[in-house]
């Protein structure tokens, strides 16, 4: 079989936001087998851990990548390129580590697939992609987000 893309969160890396990791029996049992490639896009695009927490605001990934929508940390900082880059970087970690597919982070401006923060830092879930679930799906690797968090 083939490898997957897990984001690093959930593989039991600390490099949240806030310095935690999204590690849980649910993700342990749904890569068991699988050669994993563990990447954090966050902290491969620069941020550092801890980071203020950061939302996708004018849109979602694809947007992002499009240039009609940013990334923005609660502090009003820009970290839009510092995304970007993260999302390029992991998207070379998924070909160059044959990866098809792709199990990532839920809710995550970066990680996020099918659901997102709306930007208002108030808990708010819109439909979308982060920007990274979104460069990675649209170069053909299957985005799924992961069971249990
Ligand atoms: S960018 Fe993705 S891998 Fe990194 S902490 Fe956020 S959700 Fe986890």
């Amino acid at each position: 079989m083939e490898a997957i893309l897990v984001s690093a969160c959930l593989r039991g890396v600390p490099c949240r936001f806030d310095g935690r990791h999204k590690a849980s029996p649910e993700m342990a049992a749904a890569v068991a087998g699988r050669e994993v490639v563990s990447f954090c896009p966050e902290v491969a695009g620069g941020l550092t851990t801890p980071r203020r927490p950061a939302e996708l605001v004018g849109g979602d990934g694809h947007d992002v990548l499009d240039g009609t929508a940013q990334v923005v940390e609660d502090t009003g900082r820009d970290v839009t390129a510092q995304f970007v880059d993260g999302a390029q970087r992991a998207l070379a970690a998924a070909q160059s580590g044959g990866c098809t597919e792709a199990l990532l982070m839920p809710r995550s401006p970066s990680c996020g697939r099918g659901e997102v923060y709306d930007g208002s830092f108030a808990g708010e879930l819109v439909p979308g992609d982060g920007v990274t679930a979104a460069l990675l799906e649209r170069n053909g690797i299957a985005v799924r987000p992961a069971p249990g968090v």
